[in-house]
């Protein structure tokens, strides 16, 4: 439904209320089996390909835990500097939907594998970079449920469809959840605190390489609570929460349109419902979804076809040394090794080329020229086709070569760029693309001379000018003879030759 009011603007609703945020962001562990049994969690397989009876809910089906999912759990609890329980459980968490065949969820409820830790965010702000402490709740295990399609409908949603189809492969396919404590923060940066804590949450499972998060393809997905109190109280107020808001860009737009929209019902002399909402993210806004559950109607009880879990403080010990250095560090040492100011080393961050840019330098180029190709030219391709960086086409060994054949002299920026393009279009390697393009810099001192003395003869009016000291119009002549050598030729060498000719 779209608003019907004008909303106040955000800078208006800060001014006289405080915003609270929770995070509650689900990770599909990259396990290559699901959490209780031995199915695939192969993404795009036929539908219900990867099932069995434990998956399906068959009466007698029996789950056992798997150890990967785990160990990943406890990495992912000590990377968020929270406690390991010597001990957890899992529970039963009952509703009803069509796409979870059990009727319940086994989840965690009040034994979480890890709690009470926290990390640090960083966002710009009018003074600067601001380093922002948020609190972990917890962080637990639990399933996934398989897939709804509703046909027939106009909007691929339940309403108005004919009939809905069930693909149980993601059914029970293994989840963390990690909950943060409410976060209160200047009120003017919430948006950006909320959307850099799920970036930081998603680098960080990356760099422990137990998912690889990728929000466009539902492996990391955020659910965002927010309530308003008025400035400068501490009264909690009451809080929605808006599911499933799938891109770092939609947290922030989601956090702001729902501190708004607060705003204008409190205003309005009502209260705020706590309720689940929905992200639309076409029109920016969100729109009511249910009354939120409250845990009762969940009927927890813990899990018993499930022993529990007891890390073993050694086994613990062991996964705290495989952890790997937080993001934040690695991203001030890189940024110093590479001699990159904070702005550009924002911009890498940002378009997700740190890693790529750190193997184009493995390779063999400089960091300079790494940068240069990865926010240039690929990241325009990679953007033009929806692709993340990482599968544009182009690999760092390939960037590095273009580097290393540009300071070998052999190709100019221009010819380099076509190379580039060529490799993104899929005709392979840099060497192979300047085979078949014929793109090799004409070094060939009598062929450009062949070209300079042509240049020089078809515009002798230029020549005379170059003669008689202008500088300036050497250009002209330049161009002349990359026009000639169809741009393959080096322009340095080339000005040095016309100089030569014309002032001896
Ligand atoms: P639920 O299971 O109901 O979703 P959770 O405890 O899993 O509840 O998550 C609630 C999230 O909202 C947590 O991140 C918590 O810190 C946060 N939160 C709790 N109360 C408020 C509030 N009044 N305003 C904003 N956020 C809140
Ligand atoms: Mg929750
Ligand atoms: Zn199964």
């Amino acid at each position: 439904m779209p608003t019907a009011v004008a909303l106040p603007s955000f800078s208006d609703v800060i001014a006289r209320f405080d915003p609270v945020m929770g995070m509650e962001v689900h990770v599909e562990l990259g396990t290559i089996t699901k959490m209780f049994c031995g199915c695939s969690t192969e993404f795009g397989g036929e539908p219900n390909s990867q099932v069995c009876p434990t998956c399906l809910g068959l009466p007698g089906a029996l789950p056992a835990v798997n150890q990967t999912a785990v160990e990943s759990a406890i990495r992912i609890g000590l990377a968020l500097n929270c406690q390991i329980a010597e001990h957890c459980r899992f529970a039963r968490k009952n509703y009803f939907y069509p796409d979870m065949p059990k009727n319940f969820q086994i989840s965690q409820y009040d034994e979480p594998i890890a709690y009470d830790g926290w990390t640090e965010v960083t966002v710009d702000t009018e003074d600067g970079p601001r380093t922002v402490h948020i609190g972990i709740e917890r962080a637990h295990m639990e399933e996934d449920t398989g897939k709804s399609l509703h046909v027939g409908g106009a909007t691929g949603r339940i309403h108005g469809a004919s009939h809905s189809l069930l693909d149980y492969n993601r059914a029970g396919i293994p989840l963390i959840e990690i909950v943060t404590k409410p976060i209160e923060v200047e009120p003017e940066i919430a948006p950006a605190v909320a959307r850099a804590y799920v970036s930081g949450l998603r680098d960080l499972i990356r760099a422990l390489g137990v998912s690889d998060a990728r929000m466009e393809l539902g492996q990391m997905r955020c659910d965002a609570n927010v309530s308003l109190k008025p400035s400068g109280t501490t009264t909690l107020g009451t809080r929605t929460e808006t599911k499933n808001v799938n891109s770092l860009r939609s947290v922030e737009r989601a956090v702001t349109f729902e501190i708004r929209r607060q705003a204008s019902v409190l205003d309005a002399g009502e209260t705020v419902i706590q309720e689940t909402r929905h992200w639309h993210e076409d029109t920016g806004e969100t729109t009511s979804g249910r009354v939120k559950e409250e845990a009762e109607d969940y009927r927890y009880f813990p899990e018993p076809d499930l022993v529990p879990v007891a890390p073993s403080r050694d086994w613990v010990d062991q996964l705290r040394t495989t952890l790997p250095e937080p993001p934040a560090a690695r991203r001030a040492r890189l940024q110093q090794e590479w001699n990159f100011t904070d702005l550009e080393m924002r911009d890498v961050v940002n378009a997700g080329a740190a890693e790529l840019i750190e193997e184009t330098i493995v390779a063999g180029s400089d960091a300079a020229g790494a940068k240069k190709w990865w926010l240039g030219e690929i990241s325009r391709t990679a953007n033009e086709r929806g692709a993340p960086l990482d599968a544009a086409g182009i690999t760092p060994v390939d960037v590095a070569r273009v580097e290393t054949l540009i300071k070998e002299g052999a190709l100019n920026d221009k010819l380099a760029r076509q190379v580039v393009e060529g490799v993104l279009a899929g005709e392979g390697s840099p060497d192979q693309v300047v085979e078949a393009r014929g793109l090799a810099i004409v070094s060939d001192e009598s062929a450009l001379g062949t070209a300079v003395d042509e240049a020089i003869a078809g515009q002798p009016d230029v020549a005379e000018k170059i003669r008689g000291g202008n500088m300036g119009a050497v250009g002209a002549l330049i161009g002349a003879v990359m026009k000639a050598t169809r741009g393959q030729a080096d322009a340095k060498r080339v000005r040095e030759l016309i100089l030569e000719r014309l002032n001896s």
